[in-house]
């Protein structure tokens, strides 16, 4: 069959009107600003990153083409195993994963995998392009490595070097000799979701988690839930009340998983992003001493919110990398897949289709890459923004791809049924939508108030 030289409804490159025909026809001058070369979209973007984000952003994308894809769908469809045990493939990845220093690039080398030359460059900034490619290749191995991360924020934004390198960097020795060591983020209760991050929600909250003064530290207890990765982390970011007293004392605790007292009660069997545990987690009298407080006693709310600024900008980048799997399954389906006789791409209003399925995938993707270089001090107003805005996107963009797919759609093998599955979540977790909204006008809330404030939007 021969190759089309034109979409339906389009004239051929080479045909006198094509506006390419005629700017290379074009003076020197006018040439040289109008004519263009034609390239992948994606190595466009790749020459507008500073050259050292750009190499990190490039290795992410072969390592998750070459051991995140490749194992999707098998991990995707495998049963759930108890608390504590990691699939053999899951294993692998987060082995390899570690290796490569994709568990450990927080801290510059030598005490993490952060190449020196990134440095320059807030880290969520690196955070987010290495996040895209994962959740591109799938969305359940992107969370559980991605996870680790969140776990590990509060560490690095209290600030106390001793304890980084008390705690964090053997973390990241550990990850870097292929011996994965995961801490997870708890914040959330039975009780609790929204209320860990709102705080109008937390004002009015009696927590679930306490923590009871003890010879040395502190005794906790209670449950979180849906704690990511809780079912395999070695390590945890706990938030607890301190007895007698709400929301105000919360403080965070860095706990050993493996201590008496911690247990992990159950997993749950979520719609997406399954390789992902999400654990709930039962305190009985867990002791944590002194030295594990991280960034003081009733610091915890103020570390909680700062985490969830920093973390908000890569959940929008998942939502970008969701965009574009399914953007790219949906381009390729156009392709290939013929109705009456020519590929579907050939259909006008499937080209209308997708050429708003790719605006919305960069739009969301300029969104991310704005906030994020400059999130050295990621702003409430901004990351939650960013955050509720690219998830909605990105849901409308996979439901566009579900509608061009038709039945194929809703095949396991087609891929973006399970994206549609994956990316729904992101919608949820780190403050649903709507409490990020919300979170979005707290933030503002001084300026709106004050009538003589100029209001720039
Ligand atoms: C896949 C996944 C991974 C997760 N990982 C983690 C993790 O690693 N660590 C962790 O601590 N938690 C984690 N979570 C929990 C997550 O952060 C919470 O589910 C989320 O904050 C929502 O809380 P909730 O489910 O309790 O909903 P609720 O707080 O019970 O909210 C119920 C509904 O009420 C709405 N609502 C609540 N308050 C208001 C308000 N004031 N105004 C208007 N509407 C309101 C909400 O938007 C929602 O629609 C995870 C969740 C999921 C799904």
């Amino acid at each position: 069959m021969s190759v089309p030289t034109h979409l339906g409804g389009h004239l051929p490159a080479e045909h006198r009107l094509s506006p390419q025909r005629q700017y290379r026809e074009l003076p020197m001058i006018g040439r040289a600003l109008s004519d263009y070369p034609v390239k992948d979209l994606w190595e466009t973007d790749f020459a507008r990153l500073p050259a050292p984000l750009a190499r990190q952003r490039r290795r992410a994308r072969a390592f998750a083409e070459r051991f995140i894809a490749p194992v999707a769908d098998e991990l995707d469809l495998a049963a759930h195993l108890p608390p504590g045990q990691c699939h053999p493939i899951a294993m692998d990845v987060l082995r390899e994963a570690g290796r490569q220093g994709w568990l450990s690039y927080f801290l510059p080398r030598p005490l993490g995998s952060m190449p020196w030359r990134t440095l320059p460059y807030p880290p969520i900034w690196q955070c987010s392009l290495i996040v895209e490619e994962f959740s591109r290749a799938c969305g359940g191995l992107m969370l559980l490595l991605s996870a680790h991360h969140l776990g590990a924020m509060p560490l690095l934004l209290a600030g106390n070097v001793g304890q980084m390198l008390r705690h964090l960097v053997p973390v990241y020795r550990s990850c870097e000799r292929g011996e994965p060591h995961l801490v997870a983020f708890a914040i959330t209760e039975p009780g609790a979701g929204s209320d860990a991050e709102d705080g109008h929600g937390a004002a009015l909250y009696s927590p679930g988690v306490v923590a009871r003064p003890t010879s040395g530290g502190w005794l906790l207890n209670g449950r979180k839930c849906y704690i990511s990765g809780g079912d395999l982390a070695k390590s945890a970011t706990v938030f607890a009340a301190l007895q007698g007293e709400g929301m105000e004392s919360w403080t965070c605790f860095y706990v050993d998983c493996t201590a008496p007292g911690f247990k992990v009660a159950r997993n749950e069997l979520k719609m997406g992003m399954r390789a992902s545990g999400a654990a709930e987690l039962e305190f009985t009298d867990l002791f944590v001493p002194h030295n594990r407080i991280v960034g003081g006693l009733r610091r915890g709310w103020a570390i909680n919110r700062a985490t969830l600024n920093a973390s908000r900008i890569p959940v929008a980048a998942m939502a970008v990398g969701f965009a574009r799997a399914a953007t790219e399954a949906a381009l390729e389906f156009a392709r290939r897949y013929t109705l009456g006789g020519k590929a579907l791409i050939h259909y006008q209003d499937v080209q209308l289709h997708l050429a708003t399925m790719v605006a919305e995938t960069r739009a969301m993707r300029s969104l991310v890459w704005q906030e994020a270089r400059s999130a050295w001090q990621p702003r409430q107003l901004n990351a939650s923004l960013c955050k509720f805005h690219a998830t909605d996107r990105a849901q409308r963009v996979c439901e566009m791809a579900m509608d061009l797919l038709a039945d194929h759609g809703g095949l396991h093998e087609q891929r973006v049924e399970k994206i549609f599955r994956d990316v729904r979540l992101t919608r949820i977790f780190e403050g649903t939508n709507q409490i990020n909204r919300l979170s979005m006008m707290e933030d503002w809330q001084v300026q709106l108030l004050d009538a003589d404030q100029p209001m720039g939007v």
